[in-house]
């Protein structure tokens, strides 16, 4: 069920949540011995917390907090005070938060129960959850296929039928990218919309948190829960940074064509044609557009965010937090529990983000890196003027199987469509357009709309026309 469905019955009391939070660890305990979404699951408390909210339905009725009673899963670099916070990686495998993420505050504060951690790739490094230090998740729709990643395991959780709503972060596409292979929902905000305090930092100008949901109508609520303001979090921008987005009957959407030879694969592109075919259908317009810029977008952000990366791994050293191997000296200490406690990927992109930030190579990486994201974001604030909304496959592919992105570039280009998003900082929202038939299974793939700065409420509004409406339609 959506949130909306369950929050109805509640409050009409055809369902408690005591029989939800049950009905979710039930599910959990069949399916995920074999899918492996969770790393943790807090059973105790979640009935707890759903006892409690149970009684307050009881009580009052529908003036009770639009996320009562709802089950949420957060993936496992969010911090819940209190909780082992692993972010997918030995180096932090008896992590426990000491403090709530910004974002868990707000949720919690709305009603949700927190019902466990999602398996993710080690520090959010991935397009397929296979780089999580605790063995990889597998796909609901076929389990010989990867969920994608790095949020594989909240997208999982939703699509297996674990929980309505989880939550990911997403870099360079990791919210989208998974929920494109798991078809589910999933949107990544405009970069400042929500808090960064309290997740674990992999680029810091790149991250934000994201909803995975059934609905693109579930999805918003829980952005607007999450975003705004926050004190703790100075880039951090108030709702109104940007000039509102103009809500219409008919939107103009802008195909960027020559960004599209780059490779997708043919039934994708099929569902893509068949899903402009229907928007123009509806009376939308749909033109071409030209984005040269962005197919620099994967080798600018293969080094501004190992880059930022290289910066914000340095505190894992054996002292702060988590593991600690010992050694001669302070030095060893360092070296060894990096060496031990960091995986294969990590340690790749600490060596490219050290390597671009050094004193010699800045200029030729890094600071190119940066002009090409200024001139990106330049010329997509231009694009905006003209077309309301930007059109792409969320992925060129849809859910592969496991070990066959073995080459790390390979992988890397899975995220073709969705990084130039996080460089710029506008806002995209990934939904499902129909599946893809592969050795007799089918599987879904996920359809990018890219909005303008500050534009998230466009994308819900066209969100739900084009695909809440088709899910009633199937009912
Ligand atoms: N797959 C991309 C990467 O490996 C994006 C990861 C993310 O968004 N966290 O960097």
């Amino acid at each position: 069920m959506t949130i909306s469905e369950l929050r109805k019955q509640y409050i009409a009391g055809t369902l408690s949540p005591v029989t939800v939070v049950e009905n979710s660890l039930q599910i959990i305990k069949e399916k995920d011995g074999e899918i492996h979404a969770f790393l943790d699951i807090y059973a105790d408390e979640s009935l707890a917390t759903a006892k409690v909210a149970e009684q307050e339905y009881k009580n009052k009725g529908e003036n009770t907090p639009s996320l009562l009673g709802i089950p949420v899963a957060l993936k496992n670099n969010i911090l819940v005070s209190g909780k082992r916070t692993s972010a997918g990686s030995k180096i932090l495998e008896n992590y426990i938060a000491s403090y709530d993420a910004t974002i868990v505050t707000r949720l919690k504060k709305a009603g949700a129960i927190i019902i466990g951690a999602t398996n993710m790739d080690e520090f959010a490094m991935g397009s397929s959850t296979e780089n999580s230090s605790f063995g990889p998740t597998k796909n609901p729709h076929d389990l010989s296929r990867v969920p994608g990643g790095s949020s594989g395991g909240s997208a999982a959780s939703v699509a297996m039928g674990a929980v309505p709503v989880a939550i990911g972060t997403d870099t360079g596409g990791s919210v989208r990218q998974p929920a494109s292979y798991c078809g589910v929902v999933g949107l990544k905000p405009t970069y400042g919309a929500v808090s960064r305090y309290g997740l674990v930092a992999m680029g810091s100008s790149l991250d934000q948190a994201g909803p995975l949901t059934r609905t693109v109508a579930d999805a918003e609520l829980i952005h607007n829960i999450m975003s705004g303001l926050d004190a703790h979090d100075a880039t951090t921008i108030a709702s109104d940074t940007y000039p509102a987005v103009t809500i219409k009957k008919s939107y103009t959407f802008g195909v960027p064509r020559d960004f599209l030879g780059v490779g997708v694969d043919a039934d994708v592109l099929a569902n893509f044609e068949a899903h402009i075919d229907s928007l123009k259908a509806a009376g939308h317009t749909v033109v071409d557009i030209e984005l040269p810029l962005f197919e620099q977008g994967l080798a600018a952000y293969y080094i501004v965010m190992p880059a930022e990366a290289s910066s914000n791994l340095a505190r894992y050293d054996g002292m702060r937090y988590g593991l600690s191997v010992d050694g001669k000296n302070l030095l060893e200490v360092y070296e060894q529990s990096r060496a031990t406690g960091f995986g294969a990927e990590v340690k790749r992109r600490i060596l490219l983000g050290t390597y671009v930030l050094s004193s010699g190579y800045y200029d030729a990486y890094y600071g190119k890196a940066e002009l090409v994201r200024h001139k990106m974001r330049a010329e997509l604030e231009e694009i905006f003027k003209k077309v309301d909304i930007i059109l792409t496959p969320t992925a060129p592919t849809a859910a592969f199987k496991f070990g066959a992105q073995g080459d790390p570039l390979s992988m890397y280009r899975q995220d073709i469509f969705t990084v130039p998003v996080n460089l710029t900082g506008v806002p995209a929202i990934s939904f499902p357009m129909g599946t893809v038939e592969q050795e007799g299974i089918s599987l879904p793939v996920g359809v990018q709309y890219i909005g303008p700065h500050g534009g998230e409420a466009r994308l819900f509004d066209i969100g739900k026309q084009v695909y809440d409406v088709s899910l009633n339609g199937d009912k």
